[in-house]
């Protein structure tokens, strides 16, 4: 093919792919316009995960009746006019690239009204090019209604998640929104249900409250309130680490206030926690960094969602220090007996849950083979090592198990058949439990009620994102449900359609199943391995890392030099 340049058309499908990637960026995009125009409220409505309809409502500047039509050219902005302004630039958007992106892959109709004006003005565009315009009455402000998107765009449609995944992205842009604003009034409602509202009171910790749950909340330590003059000024609130969470999901930051990634900042707040939190937890943070515009560069994305720092070291320490003595100084001086649970003394052997009869009976259960030709052969138990891993002996060399992995690979068989049998053993709560979740938590939540049924979760809507729990599988009724619960709601809010069956066994066995660092007795040990052997899988744990280490009697011999 000759080289030519492309239809215009084509052009503009393809910028829009880099501005629109799922229907939660054109509400981020939609937004961050509402935010521009100085709104104080921001309504945000949503059906069929966005792509039947997003509709942005604001009460902020509107657009002269004269512009409306410009504001859905390619590149054209009312926020800067020259290459120096791309120098200072403090507003959210600055390329004149969301309203035509959208237009280009959606059904777009605006309503707005600029301070001063009698009437309203109205546009209507399919695929780009005007198909209506007209005046309306309205109050100042800029309703923004996107229909059927991607539907001329197959391709995209096609890798888009679940419904309730789509929706939980879009809560959580919404989310990171009301963290970054306070001050201003947000509500979101998906398919008619008000997921998350915000008072505006420009107080961040009404904003977390929303957003997060009283909980949370509670367990807030503002940063940084004092050192206003310095540059960068770091401001925000972090949690103690108590409310810790299994993933980076609850790490917002904010550049002059646009929410951005990234893992440098990530990375100084978690440093700054060393020491406070066990391993593999993650802290939750909101944090604002004030800058002057010359020192970042926010022009590297069409998303606008990652910044470069003039100088790095210098943002990374800020932000650091912040956090770090705000949680030495205002932190609680831990109880004795919280830092007693936490590190266990690895001398006292105690008595730890294995599963019981209940899980498993005792004799070999009907689907395990009367013989066992399982690929593990029978091992003695020689001992433990580091309360961590348990040391056996088999016909061919010494055996290291993990004795974690181990638990969760016996746990998890035993749930998959539990289930295929539809014999789950579930604890009733004497008091229904209520369970608070982020809004994205909660739209995975409500669409998962069943599959969550049956593992033996009895949980109910009790209000807009609190929910009522009335049993849990009886694997994990003395273990941290709740915490298991958000987890596993996170990860699958973040990992598409997946198998959410699967997600939900592995979880429940990885909560259900001894610690690393639980001193095991004999017998327990023994047990275990027991249960080992029946598995058919019986060397890699349900996320796929291996249980043990085997070394056999000739590598034994090859190590120590023996022909
Ligand atoms: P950008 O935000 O980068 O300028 P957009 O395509 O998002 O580009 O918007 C184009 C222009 O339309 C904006 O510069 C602004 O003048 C106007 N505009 C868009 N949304 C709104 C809104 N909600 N209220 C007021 N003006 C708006
Ligand atoms: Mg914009």
């Amino acid at each position: 093919m000759p080289i030519k340049v492309l239809d215009p058309k084509v052009v503009s499908r393809i910028a829009a792919g880099e501005v629109v990637e799922k229907p939660a960026s054109v509400v981020k995009e939609l937004v961050e316009n509402s935010l521009d125009a100085g709104s104080s409220q921001i309504s945000i409505e949503v059906r069929g995960g966005g792509i039947s309809l997003i509709r942005v409502t604001d009460n902020g500047a509107g657009i002269p009746p004269g512009e409306v039509g410009l504001a859905f050219d390619r590149y054209a902005t009312s926020k800067i006019s020259s290459l120096e302004d791309l120098e200072s630039i403090l507003s959210l958007g600055f390329r004149g690239e969301a309203l035509p992106s959208i237009a280009a892959v959606a059904q777009v109709d605006i309503v707005t009204c600029a301070s001063g004006e009698p009437a309203g003005t109205y546009l209507s565009l399919i695929g780009g090019t005007i198909v209506g315009r007209g005046s309306l009455g309205r109050a100042r402000g800029t309703a923004v209604t996107v229909r059927n998107l991607f539907r001329q765009v197959p391709a995209r449609l096609k890798f888009l998640k679940s419904v309730a995944t789509e929706n939980g992205h879009i809560a959580n842009v919404v989310s990171q929104y009301a963290l970054a604003f306070p001050e201003v009034k947000f509500s979101l409602s998906i398919d008619g249900r008000v997921a998350l509202r915000t008072p505006g009171s420009g107080r961040l910790i009404d904003s977390i409250v929303e957003v997060y749950g009283a909980e949370v909340a509670g367990h807030m330590i503002e940063i940084g309130g004092e050192a206003k003059a310095s540059s960068p000024q770091v401001v925000g609130m972090v949690g103690s680490p108590k409310v810790s969470r299994s993933g980076r999901g609850q790490l917002s930051f904010f550049v002059n206030r646009r929410w951005v990634n990234s893992r440098l900042l990530a990375r100084a707040v978690e440093e700054a926690y060393h020491g406070l939190l066990m391993s593999g937890k993650h802290p939750v943070a909101i944090i604002n960094i004030w800058l002057p515009t010359q020192e970042v560069d926010v022009n590297i994305h069409p998303t606008k969602s990652e910044v470069k720092f003039r100088n790095e070291h210098l943002v990374f320490s800020a932000v650091h220090r912040a956090v770090r003595q705000a949680l030495v100084e205002k932190m609680p001086v831990p109880r004795i007996e919280e830092v007693a649970v936490a590190y266990e003394s690895p001398s006292k052997p105690r008595q730890v849950f294995l599963p019981p009869a209940q899980v498993r009976p005792a004799s070999p259960a009907p689907w395990a083979p009367e013989v066992p030709t399982s690929p593990l052969p029978v091992l003695r138990i020689l001992g433990q090592l580091d309360n961590s891993y348990i040391i056996a002996e088999g016909p061919d060399g010494l055996y290291l198990i993990d004795q974690h992995a181990a638990h969760e690979r016996v746990l998890f068989d035993n749930i998959e058949h539990q289930r295929s049998q539809r014999e789950i053993e579930i604890q009733g709560l004497l008091e229904p439990m209520t369970l608070e979740v982020s809004p994205r938590q909660g739209e995975v939540l409500r669409s998962h009620y069943d599959d969550l049924a049956e593992f033996g979760f009895a949980i109910e809507p009790f209000g807009d994102r609190t929910f009522l729990v009335r049993a849990v599988p009886a694997l994990v009724y003395r273990k941290d449900w709740v915490g298991m619960l958000r987890e596993l709601l996170d990860s699958l809010a973040e990992g598409g359609k997946g198998d959410w069956v699967e997600g939900i066994a592995r979880s429940i066995a990885c909560h259900g199943a001894v610690r690393a660092g639980q001193a095991l007795t004999d017998t327990e040990m023994r047990e275990l391995v027991r249960q080992l052997e029946q598995s058919a899988t019986p060397r890699t744990c349900p996320h796929g890392r291996p249980t043990m280490i085997h070394l056999s009697s000739g590598q034994l011999k090859k190590e120590f030099g023996r022909t």
